[in-house]
Formats: structure tokens, sequence, C-alpha cells
């Protein structure tokens, strides 16, 4: 299903609210501070737009408060367009394009693309590990950044940043940047996201000799002797080369410039992409609701940008 632009939520201020509303109080308002539901809207004409005000606590809310939203000055309809593009977009969209079509300034446009990146992370307070009883989690390694024909004569080769991929065949992904694959991060990073009960797939390196005794089995592919698939096809890592893959076409295609400093928020949003892929029934339009949803809770201030992709 492809998304209708003339939708009126993309143009009129109320419809836009009304559609934030829907999507993260589809049950009627909830006060964000207190979590009561006993609210009234504040309908007169000196009360600012979509203005409610928490019988409980006493407190005014909309529906940007405590979300990645709030304090934000860009319309609420280009909000919601910025969150459809940045949902539906496979190869990522940048600043300077989400600049020129919501009509914002390039600024604007990269505060708001950071933000719903923050609402397409993860919350590790509701998230559960991927994997479990007879399910297989590949794990990878990539390094994004660094490439030698873009730099000028001279100048020294940009780092390389390593991310960690922990994959659930036919499942959900949970990718890390880490400042080296080391045992240790590799073991914090597998404790944090995957059932213990899993069967890990590797490719041969050391780093992964100890974390994997806690897991139920463990088998390792040898990249170096292109043998890829042992055992029948069941020993690869493909899903965490297909993730790779994205992760490459969207750093190198669309965002070539990221730093360090913020490629987790990156590499966050193309893991979002893939949890909530099409094929697990997921098409833009409910990946974009996903995204929305994943504002409430999250606030995220920047005093300005670090950066020019
Ligand atoms: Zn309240």
């Amino acid at each position: 299903m492809s998304v209708d632009l003339t939708n009126p939520i993309f143009h009129n201020e109320d419809a836009a609210r009304a559609h934030l509303e829907s999507v993260r109080w589809p049950d009627g308002p909830v006060c964000p501070h207190c979590g009561s539901k006993y609210v009234t809207r504040m309908a007169g004409k000196s009360h600012r737009r979509g203005l409610i005000h928490c019988n409980d606590c006493e407190k005014p809310f909309t529906v940007t408060v405590d979300s990645v939203m709030e304090r934000s000055k860009i319309p609420l309809t280009k909000w919601v367009l910025g969150f459809h593009l940045m949902a539906a977009s496979k190869k990522g969209i940048s600043s300077h394009q989400l600049h020129r079509m919501l009509g914002i300034t390039y600024k604007s446009a990269w505060f708001l693309s950071m933000r719903i990146r923050e609402a397409m992370g993860l919350d590790p307070e509701k998230s559960s590990p991927i994997g479990g009883d007879n399910k297989v989690v590949e794990s990878d390694e990539t390094y994004v950044g660094g490439k030698k024909k873009n730099v000028h004569r001279g100048k020294p080769e940009p780092k390389k940043h390593a991310v960690v991929t922990l994959v659930e065949r036919d499942g959900d992904v949970r990718a890390k940047h880490v400042p080296n694959v080391t045992a240790r991060n590799v073991k914090a990073h597998l404790t944090a996201s995957v059932d213990k009960a899993s069967y890990l797939m590797t490719d041969e390196s050391k780093v992964y000799v100890k974390p994997a005794k806690a897991f139920s089995g463990h088998s390792t592919v040898n990249h170096s002797k292109d043998e890829y698939v042992r055992l029948g096809g069941f020993v690869h890592v493909h899903a965490a080369e297909s993730f790779h893959a994205s992760v490459k076409r969207q750093m190198y295609g669309t965002h070539p410039a990221v730093s360090a400093w913020h490629l987790q928020r990156y590499i966050n949003e193309i893991a979002f992409k893939w949890n909530n892929r099409i094929a697990l029934g997921v098409d833009d339009t409910a990946r974009t609701v996903a995204a929305i949803k994943g504002a409430e809770g999250k606030r995220l201030m920047y005093r300005q940008p670090r950066q020019a992709t």
C-alpha cells in the first residue's frame, strides 16, 4: 500500500494532530505527566490548539509533550510527512532532501531527522531479547566509513567504524556500533540482546569463543575459505550479511559523512526498517505508525548540528 499525499494529515494542522493523537492514544488522551485519563480538551479561543487539561494533576499537555516532537516549532503536518518519508525510504533520506521536500531549513530538517531516528530506536526497557529455543541467531561484523577514494591526497584515511550485528533468522536484528570488535564488547551486546537458549552462528573470530559458551550451541563460518554454507545449508550468516548490505547502501549511498558520534542513530533507523519489513507484513503505513508510536517517552535536545548529512 502506498501513501496518499493528498491526505489532510500532510496539509492540515488539526488533521495532523488528530492523527498523532489517534496513534499515541487509541483509547483517548492520557496525561503524560501522571497517566490519568480524566482530562478535558481546552477548546476555547484563547487556548493553544490541541491543549488538554489534566483534571488530576492539573497540568496542561498536548500530543507532543514527552515525545521527540516536544518543544519543536516545526508544524505537525511536516512531522507527519517526515515520519512517513523516513519510514518508507528503503535507502534512507538525507537531511538535504528532507529540507527541500518539507520546505523547512536544512538545520530544522537535520533536527527532525535525528529525532525521528531516536523514535525509531529500540526502547531497552520494552524490547525483548531475540532468539530462543530452537532459534538460530547469527552474529557478524561490518565496518562503515572511511572510503579510501573519498580521501584527498595527503590526508590520512578516515577511521572505519565497527558495527556488530545480531540477527535471528527470519526475525529481528539488534545492531550496535562498538569502538572495537573485542570479546568484551561482543559479549556485552550478546548478553543484552540474545536469549541464552539460542543457537549461535558466527564467523571464526576468536572474540566469540568465550561468549558463545553461554548459548545452547555454536557453529562457525569460515569466511576466508569461501565456505559460506555448510551442513546442508545450516551454517551461514546470510541474514547478518543481508542486513549489512542495507547498512552499506544507506550509509554510503545516502549518508556518506556520518560521524562516529551519530552512527548508532543511523544504525537504529536501518534496524527499525529491518524489524518492520514488508516480508513480516509491515507496509509503509504500518511502519510509519510504528515510528510515531516510538516517539512517545523519548526526548532529544541538540544545541546544534555536528555534521552535514
Ligand atoms: Zn495528569
